[in-house]
């Protein structure tokens, strides 16, 4: 028997390991079964270039645990090794690999975090010593009988063995027992090996028996050794793809479309990725892209290797061309996986616009649920845009959907501002907004439906893209001021009795009064007496804080609006005339008074003009006080005449309640008031 210590520098790299593998101790057995694999496959190479002549055999790969003796199990039929090659192989390859391990993480902490590299050697995460017992496929070799106990001693020797192939023997640690159940061994081997290229088994296959679950003598295979992604896509059928889905993914609804990777050239990828229907924030957590290496899992977090916004999307790759035991940063920077990124981004591209080509009416019906990725990918990818922007559509309140050009084309002629800026009208609730939908309608606008969880942020996004072009929500203001076509109408109201009306309207706004600013418009009479907007600006702000969940100036400002008040709708006109019969004489007086007033201020102002403030005369300054302080007098008693008349006018109170009604701002207790009130009205 041979001893030897085994060629590394760092001391006792052993415990150092355990350490910081800690999270990741599960992964040795992806390890050993990759070798197994591995192994085995070199040999059926030997067999078909006619290097080997002997008999395959059974190639099986099995896993086995033997609670007893605390032993895990792995062994193979593949080409095995010489002593020799234990030497060279693991002796010095794979411990040198452990060295190359500590050298890497020196300078990058991430990369304990990376998968491959340890191999063979991660078996000593989990176990206090490693047997290996190995024959070669070569004529006359002699078995290899290998152990070593966690220190960097081995002990090397002849084996009996009489089979090609190799057996891997754990003796698990004490702090590894949970490796010893059943179930915790098939949760792995379903996590790590469901689609590995040879066939694993672990334990039988097991049958009901008199009432009671019993073993057959079959082996139970744990994995498909030709996943569909593996299969050309010619021979794949719409079916094979939902039943994968499902294999993947046993909970989740039927994916709305997949697409089929297969690239060899300049890199090899191949996976198969779906367009789930996500119908909450939660299952996009869930399920995520499966990152495979020649059928191997490595991990299903496949950011900075696919675009962000195709993280969303469901499914495999699988490319032994994306470095694995790197940090993720610097998978960002490696021009493999760009090159991998890039591919992706334009297959999802190829393949919407191939459904959207063929099957307009399939994608139309599929669109909602696919918006969510085309709009972040458009916002996202300058590159996705511009394919996107073929097959991108807008759905309009109607539920009839167009692309960005048909849609552009619908709108140009009427929608288009005197400034030449072409608006699309947008609402975000069908309902909610009704009343301002029907209002742009009736002018023979068209309404966009725009209620997707991204839509608002998209219509920024277009806003940077369209050339003068803007959205604006149809409740944002007047119909005639969203798309300004310079008509103007003379206003019915003279501006003294605009200011008048002000205060009788002020005098039942809800709330406090700084919400809402009053303002009139010169509609025709056919026009709603009073409306209620809120800025496109103000409320996008708003929206976005919201959803940024930071606070802004913004979102410090109460909500405020816009009550907009037509004045040349008869019953404007009725309350201006009520208020010209009932005060008109008192007003005249007071404006009369206020005249007076303003003149002598006028004078004063005239005075002090060019003067230093140490110039003007104290009695100067004295009787400007005295002015102003009367003319702030009188406006008061304006205002407080007005409002103690407007407080009885039931017809002000119901039309704004009206126009809150239709902005869905009359709720609870004012509502109920205003049902009471409008019988009362009509009685
Ligand atoms: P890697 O697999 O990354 O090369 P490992 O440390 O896992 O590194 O293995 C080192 C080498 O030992 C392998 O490349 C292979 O030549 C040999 N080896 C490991 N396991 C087996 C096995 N089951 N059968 C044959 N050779 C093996």
């Amino acid at each position: 028997m041979e001893k030897g210590k085994i060629n590394v520098t760092t001391e006792n790299i052993f415990p150092i390991i355990k350490k910081f593998l800690y999270s990741e101790h599960e992964i040795f057995l992806r390890e050993l079964i990759s070798n197994a694999v591995d192994a085995t496959q070199k040999l059926k190479t030997l067999a078909s270039v006619g290097d080997f002549k002997g008999e395959l055999g059974d190639l099986t790969i099995r896993v086995s645990l033997n609670k007893k003796k605390k032993t895990l199990t792995v062994s193979d039929a593949g080409i095995g090794m010489t002593a020799g090659e234990v030497d060279k192989y693991i002796n010095q390859i794979a411990f040198s690999s452990a060295e190359d391990f500590m050298e890497k993480y020196k300078k990058d902490s991430n990369a304990i975090i990376g998968h491959f590299g340890l191999g063979f050697y991660s078996s000593f995460m989990v176990a206090d010593k490693v047997e290996i017992d190995t024959l070669s496929w070569q004529d006359n070799a002699q078995g290899v009988l290998w152990s070593c106990d966690g220190s960097p001693e081995f002990a090397i020797d002849e084996s009996k063995r009489k089979e090609r192939g190799t057996t891997i023997t754990l003796h698990l640690d004490s702090d590894s027992k949970e490796f010893l159940e059943e179930q915790k061994i098939s949760e792995l081997l379903d996590k790590y090996c469901k689609f590995l290229p040879v066939e694993i088994a672990f334990g039988k296959e097991k049958e009901w028996k008199d009432g009671k679950e019993v073993e057959t003598g079959k082996d139970h295979i744990i994995n498909d050794t030709k996943p569909l992604w593996t299969l050309p896509p010619s021979e794949v059928k719409d079916e094979d793809y939902k039943e994968f889905y499902r294999k993947i993914y046993p909970i989740g609804d039927e994916p709305l479309f997949n697409i089929h990777l297969n690239v060899d050239y300049p890199f090899t990828l191949t996976g198969i990725l779906y367009f789930p229907r996500i119908k909450n924030n939660i299952e996009i957590q869930k399920n995520k892209i499966q990152l495979y290496s020649n059928q191997v899992f490595v991990t299903d977090s496949v950011e900075g290797i696919v675009p962000e916004f195709l993280t969303l999307l469901h499914g495999v790759l699988d490319s032994p061309d994306i470095p694995l035991n790197v940090s993720r940063s610097y998978l960002q920077s490696d021009s493999n996986v760009k090159k991998i990124s890039a591919h992706i981004t334009k297959k999802v591209a190829d393949r919407l616009e191939e459904i959207f080509k063929n099957d307009r009416e399939q994608f139309e019906k599929k669109w909602d649920d696919l918006k969510l990725f085309i709009e972040y990918g458009m916002m996202s990818e300058e590159k996705f845009h511009d394919r996107a922007e073929k097959f991108a559509l807008l759905k309009n309140v109607d539920g009839k959907y167009f692309t960005l050009k048909e849609y552009e084309e619908l709108i140009k002629e009427g929608q288009t501002d005197k400034n030449k800026t072409l608006i699309y009208l947008y609402a975000t609730d069908k309902a909610e907004q009704y009343s301002y939908i029907e209002a742009a309608k009736a002018k023979g606008y068209d309404v966009l439906l725009m209620d997707g969880q991204l839509d608002t942020h998209f219509l920024n996004h277009m806003e940077t893209k369209l050339k003068d072009s803007r959205f604006a929500r149809v409740d944002s203001d007047i119909i005639d001021k969203l798309i300004d076509k310079e008509e103007t109408r003379e206003s019915k109201l003279t501006s003294e009795q605009q200011a008048d009306l002000t205060p009788v309207f002020q005098a039942h706004l809800p709330g406090q009064e700084m919400n809402y600013f009053v303002s009139y418009e010169s509609l025709s009479e056919e026009d709603h007496p009073v409306m209620i907007t809120q800025s496109e600006f103000m409320r996008r702000m708003k929206d976005m804080e919201q959803l940024s969940g930071q606070a802004s100036m913004y979102g410090n400002l109460p909500d405020s609006y816009n009550l907009v008040i037509n004045s040349n709708h008869p019953l404007v006109n009725k309350i201006a005339g009520g208020i010209e019969k009932k005060l008109g004489k008192k007003l005249e007086e007071l404006r009369t008074e206020k005249k007076g007033l303003s003149e002598e201020q006028q004078l004063l102002e005239k005075a002090k003009e060019g003067k230093k403030e140490e110039e003007i005369p104290q009695s100067e300054k004295d009787q400007m006080e005295v002015v102003n302080k009367k003319l702030g007098e009188l406006e008061d008693k304006r205002i407080a005449l007005l409002k103690k008349h407007g407080k009885n006018q039931k017809l002000v109170k119901q039309l704004i309640d009206l126009a809150l009604l239709a902005n869905n701002q009359l709720k609870g207790e004012d509502l109920a008031a205003f049902v009471k009130r409008s019988v009362d009205l009509i009685k």
